[in-house]
């Protein structure tokens, strides 16, 4: 692969749901392409394919029809481990509802995708302990998610999506359950992350002061891209002042 090619291209994708009379296309040829770097907001309306967009992106799922080239390979002619394989080398997943599980610690979430790795113990341990570091949870790692906020809970579900070192972090409106100063402080971590340590971040939000953060925001209507635009002045971390009173999270 060239530095010009990009690392997720997508050609006349199309996904259809169901057979027949009752089939759905919920994707009706999408052609995208998105660099190694680059910070993505994806909009649009409900049913316009966002989830569904994500979801082939992150090779859960693969196209009806068309081409999904990631580094190079046709993901739509991967067999379901082969997808699998990538998924869990190159991909982490942010989802609205935090997904965590309940009666266990910060620590021990964040070392799970280790653990279906198959890492030795000690590695895990440190691993998700930079992990919890990085994303301002150091000291909380021996909480359980009903022990921590909202935010809390959503750090620990970035920490978890980022223990593995991903290339590319797919956010599913990761800041959907979070008040506004909550909202913020998510969205500056997934900037640092973007522009620090180089992740990838590709994250839909129906909220344009989040989406603002991106340096890209592509709109999707009715199963299609209806809009790509650059961003030249994404929000910077630290710029967001909370008005009024502290808003309890
Ligand atoms: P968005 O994320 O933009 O709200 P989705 O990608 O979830 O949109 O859905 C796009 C369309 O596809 C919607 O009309 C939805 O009802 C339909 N759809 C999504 N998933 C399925 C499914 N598993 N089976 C049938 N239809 C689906």
């Amino acid at each position: 692969m060239t530095d010009t090619t990009p690392m997720i291209r997508l050609r006349g994708v199309t996904k259809r749901y169901g057979e027949g009379a009752t089939a759905f296309l919920a994707l009706k040829g999408v052609d995208l392409d998105i660099q190694r770097g680059e910070f993505v907001a994806i909009m649009g309306p409900s049913g316009s394919g966002k989830s569904t967009a994500m979801n082939t992106l992150g090779c859960l799922d693969r196209p009806t029809g068309g081409e999904y080239l990631f580094m190079g390979a046709h993901v739509e002619s991967l067999s379901r481990d082969e997808r699998a394989r990538i998924r869990r080398r190159y991909f982490g997943f942010v989802f609205q509802g935090f997904n965590l599980l309940a009666r266990t610690s910060a620590q021990e979430n964040v070392e799970l995708p280790l653990l279906y790795r198959g890492e030795p113990a000690g590695r895990r341990h440190a691993a998700a302990a930079k992990a919890l570091e990085s994303v301002g949870l150091k000291g909380w790692e021996h909480h359980t998610p009903a022990e921590l906020s909202g935010g809390q809970q959503q750090r620990v579900a970035i920490a978890r999506a980022i223990v593995t070192e991903p290339a590319v972090l797919l956010a599913d409106e990761p800041t959907g359950n979070l008040d506004t100063r909550r909202s913020h402080e998510i969205m500056e971590l997934l900037s640092r992350l973007n522009s620090e340590e180089g992740i990838t971040v590709l994250m839909v939000t129906h909220e344009s002061e989040m989406a603002a953060y991106a340096h890209r925001i592509v709109r999707f209507v009715d199963g299609q891209v209806a809009s790509d635009v650059l961003n030249s002045e994404p929000t910077q971390p630290g710029s967001f002042t909370p008005a009024g009173s502290m808003e309890a999270g």
